[in-house]
């Protein structure tokens, strides 16, 4: 028999990250019982290793690069005085501003029974933290992940830094050296740069690997503008201790040699967190690579959903926050839908910033035999062109037909810009519904008029359409 304490609430949520805090807040809003279990920091990963932090920091450092590129528009450029202790002030005065949004008191308020401790499955119906028992009728997990740090000799004989450590710095790195060239080791160092340390960025692949070459060439050549040194296609085959710092042994084309910094921070990729959470007794399936979860994101124990970062699949907050909606959908409502990770946008904040949603080109080609692309560069866009800012493209994938499959952005404000892609991707909608509409003007938003526009130029010259108008000029 279930003892007198045990909790029986519809909904049990582990983790209060991203994922975790929309399901509860959902849940509660239409006045459904809701447990949410936190072992660490309300708002997790994103507000306080992840998104917040490093926008902040990016934002400290697009004011210092501003003082320092205002030449074309007739201001003389000033080298800032760079006060780092203030800089970090500023990135936790962020986090501060946007906590309480996210905190037990504010979750308690909404109706939602928050408990702080680990959360483990004991048997197939019950989760247990700090001795109490939770057997809710369904249970979402939202555990998030951790940084993955590779294998590599040496790594554990030095001290280096990860997403959950850089913002703790209390002084500018000298050199700063980081492993790994994806979103999070890009937009760190290129804002570190702009903070006045040197910076390497390696990797054993191109860098910024994951987006259309395209695309990632913009933000690369900025990078390197920007006097940050990029090392793709190399491996880190040891660390070592140096004086003052960190020596790495690389691998490359130049067979081997060495770089030495004051930091390393490792940006190598993110581990779900499948550990002490009891999944065995609950006969949730999982492996290094994350929950498994079907399209519904139900695991293998029908009770169970997983949602975020923890199911391995695409790591960002809003596909947390989409995860959350399709879980609360089904929970609620009976409703289940599919997720379809092609209406899920994804963006990278170096300058230029990187946008994406739907298939890229690569993508198209595989799946479709017949795909148009259309492009605009910024240097045509008029804003872009008031501003100088004029380093990046849109390029939109579309069907034979107009239908569009997919949209790239890289330029200025690319993760403002796709929204209107992202619902042409996510409705299936031909490019006439772009073109269709009136964008102000001068406005960077003008750029997905005229690629959609691009699309039709050829059938303007075609004889069968100056028929038609010829004839109708007849009528006066
Ligand atoms: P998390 O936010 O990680 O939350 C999981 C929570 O579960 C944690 O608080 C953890 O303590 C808790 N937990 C785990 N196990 C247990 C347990 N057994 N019991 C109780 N609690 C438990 N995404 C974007 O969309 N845009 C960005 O700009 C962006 N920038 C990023 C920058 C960096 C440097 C990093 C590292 C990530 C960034 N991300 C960004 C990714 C984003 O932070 C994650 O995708 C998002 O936080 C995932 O949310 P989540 O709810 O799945 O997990």
């Amino acid at each position: 028999m279930a003892a007198t304490s045990d909790l029986k609430p519809d909904i049990c949520v582990i983790g209060a990250g991203s994922g975790g805090l929309s399901v509860a807040a959902g849940a509660a809003a239409f006045g459904v019982p809701v447990v949410l279990i936190e072992k660490g920091l309300m708002g997790g990963d994103c507000l306080n290793y992840g998104c917040v932090p490093s926008k902040a920091l990016i934002a400290a450092a697009s004011h210092a690069e501003a003082m320092r590129s205002g030449m074309p528009f007739g201001i003389k450029p000033v080298e800032p005085d760079i006060d780092f202790t203030k800089v970090m002030a500023h990135v936790k005065g962020v986090i501060g501003h946007i906590a309480p949004l996210d905190s037990v008191e504010r979750f308690r308020g909404l109706g939602v029974s928050v408990i702080q401790g680990t959360a483990e499955f004991v048997d197939k119906n019950t989760v247990e933290v700090g001795g109490q028992k939770i057997r809710a009728r369904r249970f979402v997990i939202a555990s998030g992940s951790t940084p993955f740090v590779p294998p590599v000799p040496g790594l554990d004989n030095v001290a280096y830094l990860t997403n959950e450590t850089v913002f703790e710095l209390k002084r500018l790195p000298r050199h700063l050296l980081i492993v790994g060239g994806g979103p999070i080791g890009i937009e760190l160092g290129q804002a570190f740069r702009r903070l006045g340390s040197e910076v390497t960025i390696l990797d054993a692949g191109p860098m910024l690997g994951r987006e259309d070459p395209e695309l990632a060439g913009f933000a690369t050549t900025a990078l390197l503008e920007d006097g940050v040194t990029l090392r793709d296609h190399v491996t880190v085959d040891r660390v070592e201790r140096a004086r003052n710092g960190v020596r790495l042994v690389l691998n490359g084309a130049n067979g081997e040699e060495m770089v030495t910094g004051s930091h390393l921070l490792v940006a190598t990729g993110r581990k779900p967190t499948v550990e002490g959470l009891g999944l065995e007794a609950a006969g949730i399936k999982h492996s290094a690579r994350g929950i498994e979860v079907n399209d519904k994101l139900k695991t293998s124990n029908p009770r169970v959903f997983a949602i975020g970062d923890c199911i391995g699949d695409l790591q960002f907050t809003h596909a947390a926050n989409y995860h959350a909606g399709l879980v609360l959908r089904a929970i609620l409502f009976r409703m289940t839908a599919k997720r379809d990770n092609s209406v899920v946008p994804r963006a990278t904040y170096c300058d230029p910033e990187i946008a994406a949603v739907g298939l890229s080109e690569e993508e198209a080609c595989r799946r479709h035999d017949d795909i148009r692309i259309m492009r605009w560069p910024l240097v045509e866009n008029d804003r872009a062109q008031a501003e100088r800012d004029t380093a990046g493209l849109i390029k939109v994938i579309s069907t034979k037909k107009g239908v569009v499959l997919g949209a790239g952005i890289v330029g200025p404000h690319a993760g403002e810009l796709i929204h209107p892609w992202t619902l042409a991707v996510t409705r299936k909608m031909k490019l006439n519904a772009i073109t269709g509409l009136v964008f102000p003007y001068p406005t960077l938003g003008e750029i997905s008029k005229r690629a959609a526009v691009n699309y039709y130029l050829p059938s303007l010259a075609s004889p069968w359409l100056r028929r038609i108008i010829g004839w109708l000029r007849r009528f006066g």
